[in-house]
């Protein structure tokens, strides 16, 4: 059962319950893809922004912190070998700079001084714990609160734009309870077509969402409970990265139950090791506690061979998602 929720978790948990098992309880991770590397860089470069001086948040800057970013973000991991070609990265790059072109046609990053960038939120609502990274929160001229995202991808017509904001309304929630104060506006901006959405909000419309929230953590305890998890066909099928090995569309998909008892199993050590870790000596461990007989390496060892049972499933799986 996972720990946290976060607010893109909950969002993907709304929309398809399988999509959600497929990566939170069989741990099948999609790789990094190029617009999410996208979306990482120019979110870095934006918020290196804010370091310079305001007389030098400028485009030029702001292109060479975009560059500075990706030479930092392609040397990681799951950034090596995205590109197949140089071509193609700087097509990639020249889409970036586009993306930070167009920030600037709709804010002018002279004109303020964030109160905070990149701020780690988190906080529990009864037995939830709720967690997330806030883009940007400012104050306006009257000294209100703002929060404020960016997002890489194109705004949805105005009047759909409602939806949009469940993620900040969270994150405002949290906000209020650590702060004590009220955020005034949450504002989405939409660097793909240069579009600025924003929403004023008031303790009722916090109220809503976190009914809303609380009736998504308990449709998650029940899936868990029932291991009953749906797939929901919906419009973003076409781009989920599962969608290979989705029952909707395979008459034969493989059957991920090993996976996700193999992973129970993981965590269920995981915590032994937690508890014996609270003891100073294991011989403190009282013996009738039912892991008062083991020890950590006899753990570690029962892990790392339940690893290794894992690659080889998640190997043979990872071969029908790359078709
Ligand atoms: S393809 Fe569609 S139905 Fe299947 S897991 Fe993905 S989002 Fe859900």
């Amino acid at each position: 059962m996972i720990k946290n929720l976060s607010p893109s978790r909950a969002s993907q948990f709304k929309t398809c319950p399988k999509q959600f098992k497929f990566a939170n309880v069989d741990k099948l991770k999609e790789p990094t893809n190029e617009v999410q590397a996208k979306g990482t860089t120019v979110h870095q470069a934006l918020e290196d922004l804010f370091d310079l001086p305001k007389e030098d948040r400028n485009i030029e800057k702001l292109h060479n912190l975009f560059r500075e970013a990706w030479t930092k973000v392609r040397g990681t991991d799951e950034h090596h070998n995205l590109f197949s070609s140089v071509e193609e990265e700087r097509e990639w790059g020249v889409d970036g700079l586009k993306l930070l072109n167009n920030y600037i046609t709709i804010e002018d990053p002279t004109s303020f001084d964030p109160l905070e960038r990149e701020r780690w939120v988190r906080g529990s609502i009864e037995d939830l714990n709720l967690r997330g990274i806030l883009d940007r929160m400012d104050r306006n001229e009257k000294g209100e609160l703002i929060i404020v995202d960016y997002k890489s991808g194109k705004a949805p017509m105005a009047k759909y734009k409602e939806p949009r904001f469940f993620a900040l309304k969270l994150y405002a929630l949290l906000i209020k309870e650590e702060l004590g104060e009220m955020p005034a506006e949450l504002k989405l901006i939409y660097l793909k077509n240069s579009t600025i959405h924003t929403l004023k909000i008031k303790e009722e419309d916090l109220i809503e969402s976190k009914k809303e929230i609380l009736e998504i953590w308990e449709n998650i305890k029940k899936a868990y409970e029932n291991d009953d998890f749906p797939a929901i066909k919906n419009t973003l099928c076409d781009w989920c990265y599962y969608k290979p090995i989705c029952p909707v569309f395979n008459d034969n998909p493989p059957d991920t139950e090993e996976l996700r008892m193999i992973n129970e199993s993981i965590s269920d050590l995981e915590e032994e090791i937690e508890v014996l870790d609270m003891f100073k000596n294991e011989n403190e461990v009282p013996k009738e506690s039912p892991i008062g007989s083991k020890d950590k390496e006899q753990i570690k060892n029962q892990i790392s061979k339940l690893e290794d049972q894992k690659n080889n499933i998640q190997a043979e799986i990872e071969e029908l998602l790359r078709k």
